[in-house]
């Protein structure tokens, strides 16, 4: 926001630091809110009734450790990217939830609002889904709890994302294609708000990310914390300090804002997150909404969006699925403005680089989304040799199988064939 004098900086940023956000009004300084039709306040203002009876009470919280050790498989390893390191010149960490349950982060938030739904004394659970990922998450943590869940999926989502329908109904779940709108996420969750609307009472509405009206950005992100909290443990009983810079991925931002809240007070650490900057800078070839984006209402939230010069929401593309959304958490919006975190962009091919490099010097097969973390602190560290880097790796590549065989596998055979000839 160009237009914050330094004055409105320094205070979001000491602000930012306090831990005061979101305030009263469920807003993150100037972005957040509650932009959502009449009809479904009463819904969401129970939901937040809700969280203040439940999320932080001592039985949830046990509750809901118990399920993230023995189901989840927390907490997942800190690990310590040598070669990786040798290659950049720097001390470079790897926060693994690659290895969580499903395949990624986004399981912390799914079973954590399946157990919500479960106390909250829902009958059936509704959520959305882009490429697949947070749909599967979904119907794992109901099956878990014993609650129906019915996912919303656009349909041209559900051609390029087929496995993902099959393992979403293998696990119970009733999968609803979109066939209004765009067809894809945007469409998905403005269905899954229709649906909730229609039986606020016995339905909960299992949003994905850190976006959505209050009181979702803040929900998610308390249970995303997991991992910066986990990290930073880990990170200090093994070499004694804190890290010189934090790097992670920012689609809609719950990875990124679970590993950047517990550090966001610690002054001597340098946090910096990565969008996708897709083929380039010009509107509509990235899906960096935070640093080409501009504010705007998108899904009943105030912050960043990719939006044309009348105010229509941009297609955005990216390599990676789970990046490829127009806008961004209210909560990053709040950091940037604050001057606390940097956003910055890492293309398709800087992320395939990324991916290649980190399968052959440290034998994991990062998601693409997480691969613009890493393409993005590789850059960092050029710049700032010897440093200590913690990066968050929110998930694995499997799921990208067919993306790298038209890309990095296809140039690994071709050179193959070549060296043969
Ligand atoms: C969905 C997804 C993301 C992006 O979502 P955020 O809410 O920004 O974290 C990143 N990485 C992986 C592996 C994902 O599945």
């Amino acid at each position: 926001m160009s237009s914050l004098g330094e004055a409105d900086r320094k205070r979001l940023l000491a602000d930012s630091i306090a831990g005061k956000f979101p305030d009263a009004r469920g807003r993150f300084g100037p972005f957040g809110g509650r932009y959502v039709p009449e009809t479904l306040i009463p819904a969401i203002e129970r939901l937040e009734a809700g969280l203040r009876t439940h999320l932080h009470a001592s039985d949830f919280q046990r509750e809901l450790a118990d399920e993230l050790q023995g189901w989840v498989g927390r907490p997942t390893a800190l690990t310590h990217a040598k070669r990786l390191g040798a290659r950049w010149g720097a001390d470079v960490w790897l926060k693994r939830e690659d290895l969580a349950h499903t395949g990624a982060h986004k399981i912390n938030n799914a079973i954590g609002q399946a157990l919500l739904a479960r106390r909250l004394g829902a009958r059936r659970v509704v959520a959305e889904t882009g490429a697949g990922q947070h749909g599967v998450a979904s119907a794992a943590a109901c099956a878990r709890v014993g609650l129906p869940c019915t996912v919303y999926m656009g349909e041209i989502d559900m051609e390029r994302q087929a496995p993902n329908v099959g393992r979403m109904r293998l696990l119970g779940a009733e999968v609803v294609p979109v066939t209004e709108g765009d067809r894809t996420l945007r469409a998905a969750v403005d269905e899954a708000l229709r649906d909730w609307v229609a039986d606020p009472l016995g339905t909960y509405y299992l949003l994905g990310s850190a976006i959505g009206p209050h009181p979702y950005p803040y929900l998610v992100r308390e249970l995303q914390t997991i991992i910066g909290r986990e990290a930073r443990a880990q990170l200090l009983e093994r070499t004694g300090e804190l890290p010189d810079a934090l790097f992670a991925c920012v689609g809609g931002g719950s990875n990124s804002i679970g590993l950047f809240h517990p550090f966001v007070a610690d002054a001597s650490v340098e946090i910096v997150g990565i969008e996708a900057g897709g083929r380039g800078p010009a509107l509509g070839e990235n899906s960096a909404s935070l640093a080409l984006g501009r504010p705007g209402v998108l899904q009943g939230a105030y912050s960043l969006l990719l939006q044309d010069p009348h105010g229509q929401i941009q297609e955005t593309h990216s390599i990676s699925a789970g990046l490829d959304y127009p806008g961004v958490g209210p909560e990053h919006a709040l950091l940037q403005a604050a001057g606390r975190v940097r956003y910055e962009a890492a293309s398709d091919d800087e992320a395939l680089a990324a991916v290649l490099e980190c399968c052959q010097s440290e034998g994991i097969l990062p998601a693409l989304e997480s691969a613009h973390a890493l393409a993005g602190a590789r850059r960092w560290a050029a710049t700032h040799p010897g440093k200590r880097i913690l990066i968050g790796l929110s998930g694995r590549g499997d799921k990208d199988m067919p993306t790298l065989q038209r890309t990095l596998i296809a140039q690994l055979e071709a050179a193959g064939r070549r060296g043969a000839a």
